[in-house]
C-alpha cells in the first residue's frame, strides 16, 4: 500500500494489495476497520442507484478461497498489531475498530458464508466488534442463518438494508423486486438469528425531489407492523449520501439537508426505536 493512497478515510478495496481484506481508516470513527470483501468481482444481486461500487455487475460472489482469506486476515491482523501500518495512520485513529463484512457486492451471496464467519471467529480478537453489512435478501439460505447465529455468539451486529418500505420504492432505489412481506420475513429471520440487527437506510433526493410524505409513511407503517408482530430491530442507521454513486443515476442524486434527516429520524424515534443519523 502506498502512503499517498491512505487518506483519512480510505475506502479503496485494494489499498493493502490483498484480494479479500482491506483497511478503512476513519478519523470520524476514530480507528481502522478491517473490511472483508467477498465480492472481488464487483457483483451484487441488487443494483442500488447510490451504490459506490465501480463497474458493479449483477451476480453473486465467486467461490471464496478460504485458505487465502485466512492468510490475509491473519496477516493483516498481525500487521495492524505488530507491523508498521499504524504509523501511517493519524494518531487519533490508531486502534482497530471492527471487522466489517462489506465490500463490492452482497456478502451473504457467497456460498461459503457460514465458513467465513467460522474463520473470522478463529481470528477475531476478543472484544473486537464484527459487523455484517447486508441487503438481507438471502436470509432464507441455511448457510446465511447459520452464519448469523454464529455472529450472535460473537456479539456480532447485522446492518440490514431498508432504504424504502414499499415495493415501488425498492424497485426504484434498489432495482430489485421483492414483496414487502418477503422483506419482513427476511428481517424477522435476521433478528431471530442475530438479535443485534440494525436497519440501515439511505435517504436522499432523486431528480431534486426528496422522498415524499408517502415514503416516510410507508417506512413508519412498516416499522409499526414489525413492532405489532413483536419484531424489534436494535435501531435505525439513517444515512445521507456520504460518497458519490458510481451508477449511471449518479447525477440525478443529491444529499438532503441534515435537518430533513433529523426530522425523519424523529418520526422513527417516536416509535420508541433508536435512530443514529449521519448526514
Ligand atoms: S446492496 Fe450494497 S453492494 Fe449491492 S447494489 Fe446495493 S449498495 Fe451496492
Amino acid at each position: 500500500m502506498s502512503e499517498d493512497r491512505l487518506s483519512v478515510t480510505d475506502h479503496s478495496r485494494d489499498s493493502a494489495g490483498l484480494r479479500y481484506v482491506y483497511p478503512v481508516v476513519s478519523r470520524r470513527a476514530g480507528g481502522v476497520s478491517i473490511g472483508i470483501n467477498l465480492n472481488p468481482n464487483n457483483a451484487c444481486n441488487w443494483r442500488c442507484i447510490y451504490c459506490q461500487v465501480p463497474e458493479l455487475i449483477r451476480g453473486t460472489a465467486p467461490p471464496v478461497d478460504l485458505a487465502l482469506l485466512e492468510k490475509e486476515l491473519d496477516g493483516f491482523l498481525h500487521e495492524l498489531q505488530h507491523g508498521d501500518f499504524m504509523r501511517r495512520v493519524p494518531p487519533e485513529a490508531r486502534r482497530i475498530n471492527d471487522i466489517a463484512l462489506s465490500g463490492n457486492g452482497e456478502p451473504t451471496s457467497a456460498q461459503e458464508f457460514a465458513e467465513v464467519i467460522e474463520l473470522i471467529a478463529r481470528y477475531k480478537p476478543a472484544g473486537l466488534k464484527l459487523v455484517l453489512i447486508t441487503n438481507g435478501s438471502l436470509m432464507q439460505r441455511d448457510s446465511v442463518q447459520q452464519g448469523l447465529r454464529r455472529m450472535a455468539q460473537l456479539d456480532g451486529e447485522v446492518w440490514f438494508k431498508l432504504d424504502r418500505a414499499s415495493e415501488a420504492g425498492m424497485a426504484l432505489v434498489n432495482d430489485t423486486r421483492l414483496t414487502m412481506d418477503r422483506v419482513s420475513q427476511n428481517l424477522t429471520t435476521a433478528i431471530s438469528c442475530c438479535p443485534n440487527t440494525w436497519l440501515q437506510t439511505c435517504w436522499f433526493a432523486l431528480d431534486g425531489a426528496a422522498p415524499g410524505a408517502q415514503d416516510e409513511d410507508d417506512y413508519v407503517d412498516f416499522l409499526k407492523g414489525l413492532l405489532r408482530g413483536g419484531i424489534r430491530p436494535q435501531g435505525v442507521l439513517l444515512y445521507g449520501l456520504a460518497r458519490p454513486s458510481m451508477q449511471p443515476e449518479a447525477a440525478r442524486l443529491s444529499a438532503l439537508p441534515a435537518e430533513w434527516l433529523e426530522a425523519f429520524g424523529a418520526r422513527i424515534r417516536a416509535l420508541g426505536i433508536e435512530v443514529r443519523v449521519s448526514a
